[in-house]
C-alpha cells in the first residue's frame, strides 16, 4: 500500500472528499510533522479512519544517526521492508548573532538524500556500487527523508533547505518517483521547498537528463563528470560506455539553467589519473560553452582502492589553471570527515547491504 508520502495534494484532493481535507491534512504533515492521524485535530473520525487504512503514515525509521563534530548528521533509514538507505544534513552556515546577541543570520542547511537502495551505475570509487541494485524508492520514502531530517532537527516549517538528490542511487534512474518527489516536497502547501533549491546530481544518463530538461521544473543540475577521456570515464563510471562525455554535454547544453545558476560539475580528482594540467585544459575547453561551475573533490582512498588522493599542490595548480582560464572551480570542503561521509559507509558500518 502507498504512503500518504506518495501522494501529491491534487491526488489527495481527486481521492478525499470534500476536496479541501487534503490541505488540512497536507498541514499537519509538512508543516507540524504530525506522523500519527490520531493527532490531526479538525480531521473528522471517520475519514481518519479510512485514512490509517488506505493512507499508512509510518513507512520509514531511523535506526542509525552519526553526528560530526562541523554539524553534520547522517542518518540511516529503514523502511517498510527492511531495506535500508541514508541521508545526510550538511549544516553549511551556522547561526550568526550580533554584538546584542540577536540572531543576524539562521543555520542554512543542505539535505543529501537517497534516491534507490543500491545502485546500478557502479562506479569503482563508491562504497554503494560494491552491494550492486536493489531496489527504487518510492517517491513517499524519498519524500519522508527530507520530512524526517526536518522535523529531528526541529527546523521550523517556514524553514527552507537546500536539497541535493546525490545520496545512495542514481536519481534519473529512478525518473517518475524522483520528479513526483520534486513535486510533492515544492508544494506550497507541504513543504514547500522551491524547485530551486533543488539540485539532481547525477552520474551523467544523458537521454534521461535531455528529458528532466523537457520537463522545465526549474531544478538545478549537477553532473559527476569526473574525467575528460572516455577511457578513464568509464574505468570510474562503467555506464559512459553507454553514455559518453560528449552525449552528457549535449544533453547539458539543451538543459534549461535559471539564469542566477550554473550547471555543477563534479569532479574527483585522483593522482596521476585526472590531476595533470592537460586535463585540467581539456575541461575547460569541454565546457567551454555551458555556464559551468566545477567543484573539486579530493579522492579519499578506502580499503582495497588502487586510487590514491592527489596532493594539495597539484589540487590547487589544477584549480588556479581552471580559474585562469575563466571557468569558476572550487574544492569542495570535505564535511563530516570524522564520520562516514561517503555514500554507502554508514550502510557498511551497520554492516547491512540492503539486500536483508
Ligand atoms: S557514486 Fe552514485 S552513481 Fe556511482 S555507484 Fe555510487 S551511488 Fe551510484
Amino acid at each position: 500500500m502507498k504512503s500518504i508520502y506518495s501522494y501529491s495534494l491534487k491526488e489527495l484532493q481527486n481521492d478525499i472528499k470534500p476536496s479541501f481535507r487534503a490541505k488540512q491534512i497536507y498541514n499537519w504533515l509538512y508543516k507540524k510533522y504530525t506522523t500519527s492521524y490520531e493527532d490531526m485535530k479538525n480531521i473528522p473520525k471517520d475519514l481518519k479512519e479510512n485514512l490509517s487504512k488506505n493512507y499508512p503514515i509510518d513507512i520509514s525509521n531511523i535506526i542509525k544517526k552519526e553526528v560530526s563534530s562541523d554539524g553534520t548528521i547522517k542518518y540511516l533509514f529503514e523502511f517498510q521492508d527492511g531495506k535500508t538507505a541514508e541521508a545526510v544534513l550538511l549544516l553549511m552556515k551556522d547561526k550568526k548573532k550580533d554584538a546584542n546577541g540577536k540572531v543576524i543570520r539562521s543555520e542554512q542547511y543542505t539535505f543529501c538524500i537517497s534516491t534507490q537502495v543500491g545502485c546500478k551505475v557502479g562506479c569503482s570509487f563508491c562504497l554503494t556500487a560494491k552491494g550492486g541494485f536493489v531496489r527504487d524508492l518510492t517517491a513517499g520514502e524519498i519524500v519522508a527523508q527530507v520530512l524526517y531530517l526536518k522535523k529531528d532537527n526541529n527546523i521550523d516549517e517556514n524553514k527552507s533547505v537546500n536539497i541535493v538528490y546525490m545520496g545512495m542511487g542514481e536519481p534519473l534512474d529512478n525518473f517518475d518517483n524522483l520528479v513526483k518527489t520534486i513535486n510533492i516536497i515544492a508544494d506550497s502547501n507541504g513543504l514547500d521547498i522551491a524547485t530551486r533549491r533543488q539540485t539532481i546530481s547525477t552520474s551523467g544518463i544523458s537521454n534521461k537528463i535531455e528529458k528532466l530538461g523537457e520537463l522545465n521544473l526549474g531544478v538545478q543540475l549537477a553532473i559527476s563528470l569526473h574525467a575528460v577521456d572516455d577511457d578513464l570515464r568509464s574505468e570510474l563510471i562503467p555506464m559512459n560506455k553507454a553514455y559518453n562525455i560528449k552525449s552528457i554535454i549535449e544533453a547539458v547544453k539543451k538543459f534549461p539553467v535559471d539564469t542566477r545558476k550554473k550547471v555543477m560539475f563534479e569532479y574527483l580528482v585522483i593522482k596521476d589519473k585526472n590531476d595533470d594540467i592537460k586535463s585540467a585544459d581539456i575541461l575547460v575547453k569541454l565546457l567551454k560553452d555551458i555556464d559551468a561551475k566545477v567543484n573539486l573533490i579530493f579522492f579519499n582512498p578506502f580499503e582495497g582502492t588502487a586510487y590514491e588522493r592527489p596532493s594539495n599542490n597539484s589540487m590547487m595548480k589544477f584549480k588556479d589553471r581552471l580559474i585562469s582560464k575563466g571557468l569558476i572551480a572550487t574544492i569542495r570542503e570535505s564535511k563530516g570527515i570524522d564520520i562516514s561521509a561517503a555514500c554507502g559507509q554508514l550502510k557498511e558500518k551497520v554492516g547491512n547491504n540492503g539486500n536483508t
